[in-house]
């Protein structure tokens, strides 16, 4: 039996539409947020705006560029080159921060539009070192909103320990595997669909996939 109502934290990307997805056959009815801090990729926006149109999902903008302003980086910046984190250090994509940011603006919204829970996609298992994607960050925030608010907010987590080929699984589960295949922008470089292909987020994405029809094609055998 669907109930309540969700909110997904929602970029276009391939994590959080699987997300969009996994939360619509979850609940009664399903709200998107996206933020926008100057990603340098304008076509992310445009992206999400698509998709929440075509999937007939009411789709909020928050303007977050003051994140910009207290930390630039290589996803708002053309003169940050995107780089790996080597010996433990964060990669350049790293942004102090985001996900508390962007979690407490999504409950504070949730609590306007009355939704309970607040969807993401954060991922401890491929995650590249990012402190506020830890599982225990998620549940700590949770306690958080909830006291700051006075509320009962859930925070759903559905790839929290998933690799990105299970992500892929979750996908095809939910029949949406072509779907985020060709409409969601996951890639650095600004690439719908398959991407540029040389970015760590391409990599990562493609490696992925490439387990995902290994696994399926093993099965099939
Ligand atoms: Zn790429």
């Amino acid at each position: 039996m669907k109930r309540e109502k969700a909110i997904v934290v929602f970029s276009g990307g391939q994590d959080s539409t699987t997300c969009l997805f996994w939360a619509r056959e979850r609940f009664e009815e399903v709200e998107v947020v996206t933020f926008d801090y100057g990603q340098k990729h304008r076509l992310e926006i445009q992206c999400a705006k698509d998709i929440a149109a075509e999937l007939g999902v009411k789709h909020h903008i928050l303007d977050m560029s003051l994140l910009n302003q207290l930390a630039p980086n290589a996803l708002t910046r053309h003169d940050i080159k995107i780089e790996e984190g080597e010996n433990g250090e964060l990669p350049s994509t790293f942004v102090p921060g985001r996900n508390l940011l962007f979690l407490s603006f999504a409950g504070v919204l949730a609590r306007q539009v009355g939704a309970k829970h607040i969807v993401t996609g954060v991922s401890e298992t491929d995650f590249s070192g990012y402190p506020d994607c830890r599982d225990i960050f998620m549940k700590s925030l949770n306690v958080t909103l909830n006291l700051s608010m006075d509320a009962s907010f859930v925070i759903d987590t559905p790839l929290m320990w998933l690799n990105k080929a299970q992500t892929w699984e979750l996908a095809d589960q939910l029949g949406a595997l072509e779907f985020v295949r060709e409409r969601t922008l996951t890639c650095y470089n600004g690439v719908i669909a398959d991407g540029c292909g040389e970015c760590p987020a391409c990599k990562l994405r493609k490696k992925g996939l490439d387990e995902f029809y290994l696994g399926k094609s093993n099965l099939e055998e």
